[in-house]
């Protein structure tokens, strides 16, 4: 729905902050949805997920959401499905060049962008769609990347950790070992 779109980029702050608590929850429910299995839930939350965001933001489940680097709008619903936009040939008054009727998704999404608390990734470049994820469902996607994403970090912290106390073990052998000659060569 057009002036439900509309609305959603007029009301980008809020839905950034909706976004950002539903990531926590996403996260929260990872594990949980990891023992049930991603493969299991993709038909049903990609179902879900079509409807709560196509009526917000006219979404075309391409799969791979950027909605909160393009102020709420989606770039999916510009006719030349321009990720990185807008096109040179913008109409007056912000007009679609192909539909004249409609307003440019990238002009809506700079607007949406200022009122946002992260609006600054606008200038993100992003990738070139990438097709195998179309009807494939973005909050799992977001999940599982996340989810990765905190591993890795874990992992980085535990072998920063282990390194450093075998260097503090190491170093206070080292210690040991040269006070104890140093105490028997006192002693001769
Ligand atoms: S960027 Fe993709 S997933 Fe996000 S709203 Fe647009 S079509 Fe849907």
């Amino acid at each position: 729905m057009y002036w439900l779109r509309r609305w959603s980029v007029r009301h980008s702050r809020a839905l950034e902050a909706t976004y950002q608590l539903m990531e926590r929850c996403l996260l929260g429910i990872a594990p949980a949805v990891s023992r049930i299995g991603h493969s299991r839930l993709e038909k049903p939350v990609a179902a879900v997920e079509k409807v709560v965001k196509g009526a917000l933001f006219d979404c075309q489940m391409c799969g791979q959401c950027v909605l909160s680097s393009t102020g709420m709008s989606c770039p999916m619903n510009c006719p030349k499905s321009i990720r990185n936009g807008p096109c040179g040939g913008v109409r007056e008054g912000g007009f679609c060049e192909v539909k004249p009727e409609m307003r440019c998704v990238w002009v809506e999404g700079w607007q949406g962008a200022a009122n946002m608390q992260n609006g600054a990734q606008i200038a993100t470049v992003q990738f070139a769609v990438d097709h195998r994820l179309k009807g494939h469902s973005s909050w799992l996607r977001v999940m599982r990347m996340k989810t990765a994403e905190l591993a890795d970090t874990a992992d980085i912290a535990r072998t920063a950790h282990s390194d450093s106390s075998q260097l503090i073990a190491d170093t206070s052998s080292q210690l040991s070992r040269k006070h104890g000659t140093t105490a028997g060569e006192d002693r001769e």
